[in-house]
């Protein structure tokens, strides 16, 4: 039943309500501990591309190899979990700017260098993602909209990139 309630069932990672509630979770044990806290909105690059050229079954099959590729590669505390269709967001614990451009591109690297060919051939798939690192009082709301703004710069920038809010 938990799994259920907070999982998306195609990727296995948490869903919006679920990761929506770590987020308000970090953001309080942040504020308390005065540790530092990063998020990263993740989007897939030309994704609708991708469902009209190759099919909706593959752009699944996409959606669930990039999870599991984000799963291998980050740490256990490290929270994720499907915030829209082909956007993700990522929870970064005690982990300050620096460190989380850090991780952002290792993850951008790694999907853009993975072979992809096995679900047709050719097949490339790469990601863009915008950072922020939790201000003082900041809320919630407050650090995810500074996020969406650093990936849509990250977008307009020409995409496989990483922007820091
Ligand atoms: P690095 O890979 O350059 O990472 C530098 C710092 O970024 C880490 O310092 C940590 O604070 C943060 N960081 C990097 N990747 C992650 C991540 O996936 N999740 C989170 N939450 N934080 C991350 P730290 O912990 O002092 O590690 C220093 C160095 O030790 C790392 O430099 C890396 O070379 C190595 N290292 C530590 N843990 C692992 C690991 O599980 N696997 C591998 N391959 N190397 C590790
Ligand atoms: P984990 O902490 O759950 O990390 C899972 C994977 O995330 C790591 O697999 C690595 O691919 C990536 N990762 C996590 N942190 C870092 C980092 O700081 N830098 C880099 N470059 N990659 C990172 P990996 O390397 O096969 O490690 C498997 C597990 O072995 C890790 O699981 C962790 O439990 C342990 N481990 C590996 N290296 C270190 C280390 O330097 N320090 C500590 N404390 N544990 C390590």
């Amino acid at each position: 039943i938990e799994e259920l309630a907070e999982l998306d069932e195609l990727t296995g990672s948490f869903n919006r309500r679920c990761i929506m509630r770590v987020l308000d979770d970090e953001v309080a044990r942040a504020h308390r501990t005065k540790a530092p806290c990063s998020v990263a909105l993740i989007d897939l690059d030309w994704f609708k591309r991708i469902n009209d050229a190759y099919g909706h079954p593959t752009g699944d099959e996409v959606l669930r190899t990039f999870a599991i590729t984000v799963f291998a590669n980050l740490r256990a505390i490290d929270k994720f979990g499907r915030y829209g269709g082909e956007e993700f967001l990522l929870v970064l614990p005690d982990t300050p700017d620096d460190s989380a451009a850090r991780i952002l591109d290792r993850l951008r690297a790694i999907i853009a260098d993975l072979d992809w060919s096995a679900f047709s051939p050719g097949m490339r798939v790469t990601i863009s993602a915008g950072i922020a690192t939790l201000k003082p009082n900041e809320t919630p709301d407050a650090i995810l909209a500074r996020a969406d703004s650093a990936l849509y710069a990250a977008k307009a920038q020409g995409r496989n990139r990483i922007a820091s809010a």
